[in-house]
């Protein structure tokens, strides 16, 4: 059976009236990696916008699909601008916010486009705007339980079932099984770990994965990492997107390289050659193996945009720096090329092994752009084609 890989999505932050700064910055997701990429359609005039962002990015050569966000709206836009309608590879509704009165008719009238156009859906449940009435129901017919649920068990509850049902209504109104997608975000790793046991075990739809807001910096990437991992471990999940707030100015691809780096460290997807660095210790004084590290790190990243095409299966090499002789020899031997540079008293000596065996001992000062060049040999000789 052919395995599917995992897909990388991203989101962009730009107004997407302006059309120029959208293509941009989708353009810039894209190349980092996004394989699929969302923008907010809030407006008429973000509505009218997409045809133009769509076509400016193919003349930039920019395939990723489009994904249309709509809330509030979505059945009057979709309706009114057919070209945006047409030119968005999916739309994604939010189920508590495609209306507040007469919700389900605006549904049906966004599943009504997608059925027209042949698009598919993501139904995406969000903890912040469930469907208010379901909500309260089942919190009153929990309480009228022998064995009530907790506040918590019965919000979770009703995610699944408000993603259910929609979906069941998506699929009444004549949209293809296979043109749905679940997603069911919250903020807390184990609400998230929950909601997609849950709705995993209940059906088999492709499911989209990540925490809503998962905040800045470290506590962003450690959040998501935790609660998507342990979801990718169990086999949940089609399609990740990391919700990282950027710093003001910040930049917006920080979510893809995060995303792309869950799925390598997790050996379900490759997409760059991984740096493996000891952390140092007592032994290591000095901060050389550190900007080694850093500039092979930087020296791959420079590099992968040209490997990439040139050399393909590149993005599985491993490649170790290590701080001194104690673990720096093993852990290389387990790479495709490692060096492990002297410790503190050790010889002022380098060995380098390549696929497992030493090649040979760097000295002096040029250990660097010595390394480069072997790095440089490695690839053209494993990877060419
Ligand atoms: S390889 Fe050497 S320097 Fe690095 S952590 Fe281990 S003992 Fe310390």
């Amino acid at each position: 059976m052919e395995v599917i890989p995992i897909v990388v999505q991203s989101m962009t932050n730009t107004d997407t009236a302006d059309v120029n700064k959208t293509v941009e910055q989708v353009a810039a997701l894209a190349r980092t990696g996004s394989e699929l990429v969302r923008i907010t359609v809030n407006n008429d005039e973000a509505a009218k916008a997409v045809p133009e962002i769509e076509r400016k990015l193919k003349e930039k050569n920019i395939n990723v699909p489009i994904i249309g966000d709509f809330h509030y709206n979505g059945h009057l836009l979709l309706t009114r601008y057919p070209e945006c309608a047409q030119a968005l590879a999916k739309y994604r509704i939010n189920p508590g916010n495609s209306d507040t009165k007469g919700r389900d008719t605006n549904f049906t009238t966004i599943i009504e486009q997608a059925v027209k156009h042949d698009k598919p859906v993501r139904i995406g449940v969000n903890w912040g705007s469930l469907d208010q009435n379901l909500l309260t129901q089942m919190m009153d017919e929990n309480s009228k339980s022998a064995d009530p649920l907790s506040a918590r068990e019965v919000t979770i509850n009703a995610m699944v079932e408000s993603a259910l049902r929609s979906a069941k209504l998506a699929e009444d109104v004549g949209l293809g099984h296979d043109k749905i997608i679940i997603s069911a975000k919250v903020s807390g790793v184990q609400d998230l770990i929950d909601v997609y046991r849950i709705i995993a075990k209940k059906c088999d739809y492709p499911l989209h994965l990540g925490l809503t807001e998962a905040g800045m910096g470290t506590k962003g990437i450690v959040a998501s990492t935790a609660g998507i991992g342990v979801l990718l471990q169990e086999g949940i999940g089609d399609t990740i997107r990391v919700s990282l707030t950027p710093k003001p100015g910040g930049d917006r691809t920080e979510e893809v390289q995060v995303a792309q780096q869950i799925l390598q460290s997790m050996e379900l997807r490759s997409f760059t050659p991984q740096v493996t660095a000891c952390p140092g210790c007592g032994r290591t004084t000095s901060t050389f193996f550190q900007k080694l590290a850093d500039d092979i790190h930087g020296y791959i990243r420079e590099q992968m945009p040209y490997w990439r095409v040139k050399y393909p299966g590149v993005e599985e090499m491993k490649v170790a720096v290590m701080g001194c002789i104690v673990n720096g020899p093993g852990e290389s031997k387990h790479a495709n090329i490692g060096i492990s540079l002297p410790g503190t008293g050790e010889d002022p000596k380098a060995p380098v092994y390549i696929d497992g065996k030493l090649d040979r001992i760097l000295k002096g000062g040029n250990i660097a752009k010595e390394f480069h060049q072997i790095l440089d040999e490695y690839v053209i000789s494993q990877y060419q084609n």
